[in-house]
């Protein structure tokens, strides 16, 4: 299977991350938990249809507090990984 072939959006992006308890947890500098999926400029671009092209699998899908800027980097391998083999 190419990185071309796989297709995900930046939902389901969001969706893995936030599936996983450490990004649903307050954040660990302010308290808050308002996390926000960052631009994935550099790693994927995404089409009309919303779906997420890769371009670099070894970059890192970013999620950032949006009360203190705190931010917390996932694998984008580790992620479409997970994703494939759940679809
Ligand atoms: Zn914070």
């Amino acid at each position: 299977m190419s990185e071309q072939s796989i297709k995900i959006t930046q939902q389901d992006i969001l969706e893995f991350i936030k599936k996983k308890s450490s990004v649903a947890s307050p954040c660990n500098v302010c308290g808050a938990s308002d996390w926000v999926l960052q631009d994935l400029h550099g790693i994927a671009t995404t089409d009309k249809s919303g779906q997420v092209q890769l371009e670099n699998l070894a970059g890192y899908a970013v999620v950032t507090c949006q009360s203190c800027g705190n931010s917390r980097f996932f694998s984008m391998r580790t992620i479409v990984a997970k994703l494939s083999s759940s679809a």
